[in-house]
């Protein structure tokens, strides 16, 4: 059954209530709405807890995907937490201020393949480190150069956005693709895009802050030669 993501339109929610929809063999809790974001995209699923309107606590250490679609979320509970059953009332809470760390550093990840427009081969969002993997054939990037020029887009406090567009409106808008950073994956009916005004433009499916101000400071810490055509380059909040 798939799961309401309430993180995609407001990726600010600190906690929910919701209900046990269904259990996994694996002991997943699948509930009818989350404020989870689960792992996907270079980003980690959220750490959190659901609690019970009589007191049992469930610490959730992440939350993924059970199905390749991506519709449906279970929780992960830490080993030897209460067991809930289908039908129970919890009220869900996030670790906010890991997701919030979370939310900074995927934004800046953003501005990164925006000052730098290669073709990006992958990425993570950490909690210390982040990265984006560049297919580049010629080195020469200067570290403090990168951070400079993001440091320009977060304090030009850009406004980030979301929107959902079909596959049929993106073949009517070639251009749109064209201005796209990253090809957005079709045939799924719809995709969700991120803009960074005047900045950045790319499907993505993961939490990012309102306004690039938020991001705060981040620095460029390492430039790492991966094969060839390759460069990793790490990001850190300040
Ligand atoms: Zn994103």
């Amino acid at each position: 059954m798939p799961t309401e993501c309430l993180f995609r339109d407001d990726s600010y929610l600190k906690s929910c209530s919701a209900r046990v929809v269904s259990l996994t063999e694996q002991g997943g809790i699948v509930l009818d709405r989350t404020i989870f974001y689960a792992i996907s995209g270079g980003q980690p699923g959220d750490t959190g807890a659901l609690t019970t309107e009589d007191g049992l606590h469930i610490p959730i250490e992440t939350a993924i995907y059970t199905d390749a679609a991506k519709s449906e979320i279970a929780h992960v509970p830490a080993a030897g937490s209460p067991t809930l059953k289908v039908g129970d009332a919890v009220t869900a809470v996030i670790d906010w201020d890991k997701r919030y760390a979370r939310m900074r550093m995927h934004t800046a990840l953003h501005l990164l393949s925006a000052v730098l427009p290669y073709a990006v081969t992958g990425g993570s969002v950490g909690d210390i480190e982040s990265r984006l993997d560049f297919d580049i054939p010629e080195a020469g990037l200067d570290k403090d150069a990168i951070t400079a020029k993001v440091a320009e887009m977060i304090a030009a406090n850009a406004s980030v956005s979301s929107r959902w567009i079909t596959d049929d409106e993106l073949d009517a808008n070639p251009g749109l693709v064209k201005t796209m950073s990253v090809k957005p994956p079709m045939g799924m009916g719809r995709v969700r895009l991120i803009e960074i005004a005047g900045l950045d433009l790319q499907p993505c499916g993961g939490t990012h802050v309102h306004a690039t101000r938020e991001i705060g400071t981040v620095r460029v810490t390492q430039i790492e030669k991966k094969g060839k055509q390759n460069r990793r380059v790490r990001l850190a909040l300040a």
